[in-house]
């Protein structure tokens, strides 16, 4: 699709004030706790003016951009994942009366009535949102508590400029600029000290929220230059994964003794799975107050690093961290493609920035590739690099 309006700071903020006058629950990126995290904004000085990030494994630190950005930073932990399937949710609430048991209703939908726009939703954001799609809605068993939340979603998707040194969505084939999903897109231009978004029409939706909205046609000039930062990103991605027959690499290394390797430094932490924006495994917790009369059933985040995960009665499945560790890669970057017809992996990097043991998971798919086919090995047999320390922020 093509860019087709230009939005000032001014512009910006009439599109978040149209979002909530039709009703939206507007949520975007904002400073708290020397990070960034997704959290409602009303106002454009809710967001991150003049953040950037330096992301490397087991690496993150907010830094002073030289800039005024409201986006220049890399994946946040959060994604937005964190609001559509919320890492615990209600799933139902029952009431004892004398002999009679109910199940209240009200607990069920609560959250779900008024709808969420996200604003500066990024390409790694959208492809992990395709994919829930799929997952939690595309099967028999439908998720009705996401698939409320997502149908009434509204998206602003934007432009990475600044990729993270643990990004790698090009490899995985998306990124920097969104490219479906989204109902307005925007491309963040700070050249010139002139502060303004170019902005590309996504659907009809996104067209009758901009009509609403202060704007003005964009000019090829301008155009032009938010390509750039699009490319320019492209080009500096902070790592890379060979996904060239990945499926066929992982199954056939199986039994490879890089496994034992990874389980060494492995702490089984479940932090990868928590902060990968396509996990979606789950649990459920029930709970009952101290009188016995209420009862609840809790859905919970859950992880195949832990080894209650896979315990069925008489034990555990994956009893060792090499083999919990194997399943996890094994799902995310090849028998997800048998299940779902596509990767697991968008290349966001939070697994690799917040894996506090430095495991990155586009260099243990390397050397998993080295060990079935080693004469793709570096002749110093050396692990691959990792990445830079990548800042954004006019670096
Ligand atoms: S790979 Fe890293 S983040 Fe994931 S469970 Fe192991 S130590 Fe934790
Ligand atoms: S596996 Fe890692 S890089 Fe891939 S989508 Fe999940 S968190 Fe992002």
């Amino acid at each position: 699709m093509e860019a087709t309006h230009l939005l000032d700071l001014g512009g910006l903020q009439g599109l978040i004030d149209a979002l909530t006058a039709r009703g939206y629950r507007v949520i975007g990126p904002t400073v708290r706790d020397g990070t960034i995290v997704l959290a409602p904004v009303t106002t454009v000085d809710d967001l991150p003016r003049g953040w950037g990030d330096e992301q490397d494994a087991a690496h993150y630190r907010l830094r002073r951009r030289d800039d005024e950005a409201l986006f220049g930073f890399a994946a946040p932990p959060q994604a937005v994942k964190q609001v559509l399937f919320p890492a615990e949710e209600l799933i139902w609430r029952g009431r004892r009366t004398g002999t009679d048991f109910a199940v209240d209703e009200r607990g069920v939908a609560e959250s779900d009535n008024q709808p969420y726009a996200f604003l500066g939703a990024r390409s790694c954001d959208l492809r992990a949102m395709a994919i829930h799609d799929t997952v939690l809605l595309g099967r028999q068993y439908v998720d009705v508590r996401y698939g409320a939340r997502r149908e009434g979603a509204f998206v602003v998707a934007v432009t990475c400029s600044d990729p993270a040194g643990t990004c790698f969505c090009v490899s995985t084939g998306g990124g920097p600029r969104p490219d479906a999903g989204y109902d307005l897109a925007l491309a963040e231009l700070l050249d010139g000290g002139d502060h303004r978004f170019v902005v590309t029409v996504g659907t009809d939706r996104g067209a009758q929220v901009l009509a609403e909205v202060p704007s003005r046609p964009v000019t090829i000039d301008e155009i032009v230059a938010a390509d750039e930062v699009a490319v320019r990103a492209a080009g500096r991605m902070g790592r890379t994964l060979d996904t060239d027959g990945i499926k066929e690499v992982l199954y056939a290394a199986a039994e490879s003794p890089r496994w034992d390797d990874v389980a060494s430094r492995c702490l089984a932490c479940t932090n990868c799975t928590m902060v990968c924006p396509t996990c979606f495994c789950t649990s459920v917790e029930d709970v009952a107050d101290l009188t016995g009369d209420v009862a609840e059933r809790h859905r919970v985040w859950d992880s195949c690093f832990s080894e209650d995960f896979s315990y069925i009665h008489g034990g555990s499945i994956r009893p060792e961290i090499r083999s919990r560790y194997r399943q996890w890669l094994t799902h995310k970057l090849a028998s997800w493609i048998d299940q779902f017809g596509m990767s697991g992996c968008v290349g966001c990097g939070r697994c690799i920035t917040w894996c506090p043991a430095a495991i990155d998971i586009t260099a243990e798919a390397a050397a998993l590739r080295w060990v079935a086919q080693p004469a793709l090995a570096p002749a110093s047999g050396a692990p691959p690099a990792p990445g830079p320390v990548r800042t954004t922020g006019g670096a």
